[in-house]
């Protein structure tokens, strides 16, 4: 059987955008800099392995996801380069790591010990980064009880001690002070191992936040998982010209309907018409990630704003058209992205959420198909 025809709400994922915004934060970078992709969670819901891809083809050394799964699909879409595994790995998943050749951040003697064992059962040496924690508090090693283990690590045949790294709670808000405080504690370890001839070859700190704001953090490499998506981490970090969003979401209007003066809308009818209206309703919803609102939230439709009215649903939003008369049947609306001269930004959506942009984009769910162009 052929396949159905795609719903009409759908992702688009901008590949000429991505290949320009690689281009542009490769001639910021500073040419010895290397730099790690990070594409957990799908690349932010943008698809994993096609954001790998573009990442490698720019230039990128690493790339970097979290669950173990996640590693293993990029492997079985036939992608061979490095991968970190960041976040702390259980004894019984570091088998599978050495099978599919995976770097993983080992920052606790125990695991350590087994990684150990286990390398030397298969004949093989473990690469790993070394994470210090220097005030976030989450994973990695305090930094002030990190040199033994270390220097133990180091010692040990069956181990590539290959990187070593830490991580910033607040990297791209004005306020550096706790940053500067974290760097200078990450320093003070590095001396320290320097001092006993221990070499790494990657040491990294740096989110896009700091990539950014912070070049006396960069080290040897810089982990960016935002940034290349075209979007900024926060509203005051440093901006780069030609930048643009590479996600859009997109829907068509599937019905029109006049309502009289009086009339109600949606679930709990949380909007009363005062006057004539006409509405459209988007068969989209908090089904497919956006927030569940009420009378809040704008799309772009003709290249105007429309105000969504009522309490959206699962699977349906319903928009005020009145200024917009044009409006047809299967017009195509922008929940998210740019129409003509407006732009949604996937700011204002996190703001209709009380929530962050990573939140917004890693939230569209796998409901809606995912096209690339
Ligand atoms: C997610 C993550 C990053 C990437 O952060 P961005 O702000 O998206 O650049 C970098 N390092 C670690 C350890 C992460 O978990």
């Amino acid at each position: 059987m052929q396949s159905p025809p795609m719903r009409p709400a759908w992702v688009e994922i901008n590949l000429g955008q991505l290949a320009e915004n690689f281009v542009i934060i490769n001639n910021d970078r500073p040419p010895e800099l290397k730099f790690l992709a990070i594409v957990k969670d799908d690349a932010y819901g943008h698809g994993a392995s096609e954001i790998a891809r573009a990442a490698l083809a720019a230039g990128a050394s690493y790339l970097g996801v979290v669950t173990l799964n996640e590693a293993i699909q990029l492997r079985e879409s036939k992608i061979d380069s490095p991968i970190l595994l960041f976040g702390e790995r259980s004894e019984t998943e570091l088998a599978c790591c050495l099978e599919f050749g995976l770097t993983c951040n080992i920052s606790n003697r125990k695991t350590a010990l087994a990684a150990a064992k286990l390398a030397e059962k298969k004949n093989k040496k473990f690469t790993f980064h070394l994470e210090i924690d220097t005030g976030m508090n989450r994973y990695g090693q305090r930094w002030q009880k990190a040199l033994p283990l270390v220097s133990e690590i180091a010692a040990m045949p069956q181990f590539n001690l290959e990187g070593i790294f830490t991580h910033f709670a607040m990297s791209d808000e004005s306020d550096k002070t706790y940053a500067m405080l974290q760097l200078q504690r990450f320093n003070e370890l590095l001396f320290e191992i320097e001092k006993r001839n221990i070499k790494v070859k990657y040491r990294h700190a740096c989110n896009s936040g700091g990539f950014l704001d912070l070049p006396m953090a960069h080290f040897d490499m810089v982990r960016i998982g935002i940034l290349p998506l075209g979007v900024y981490p926060s509203k005051v970090c440093r901006r780069m010209a030609g930048l643009q969003p590479v996600m859009s979401v997109k829907t068509k209007i599937a019905t029109i309907r006049d309502l009289e003066s009086g009339d109600k809308v949606g679930y709990g009818m949380r909007y009363t018409a005062a006057t004539p209206r006409q509405i459209a309703v988007l068969p989209i919803g908090y089904g497919d990630g956006y927030p569940r609102v009420r009378n809040r939230g704008t799309v772009l439709v003709r290249g105007k704003r429309a105000p969504i009215i009522g309490g959206n649903a699962m699977d349906a939003t319903m928009i005020d058209i009145t200024d917009i008369p044009a409006c047809k049947q299967w017009d195509e609306v922008v929940v998210m992205g740019r129409q003509g001269d407006e732009e949604i930004s996937v700011h204002e959506i996190a703001e209709l959420k009380g929530s962050v942009s990573y939140d917004i984009l890693t939230g569209w769910r796998s409901r809606l198909p995912r096209i690339y162009c």
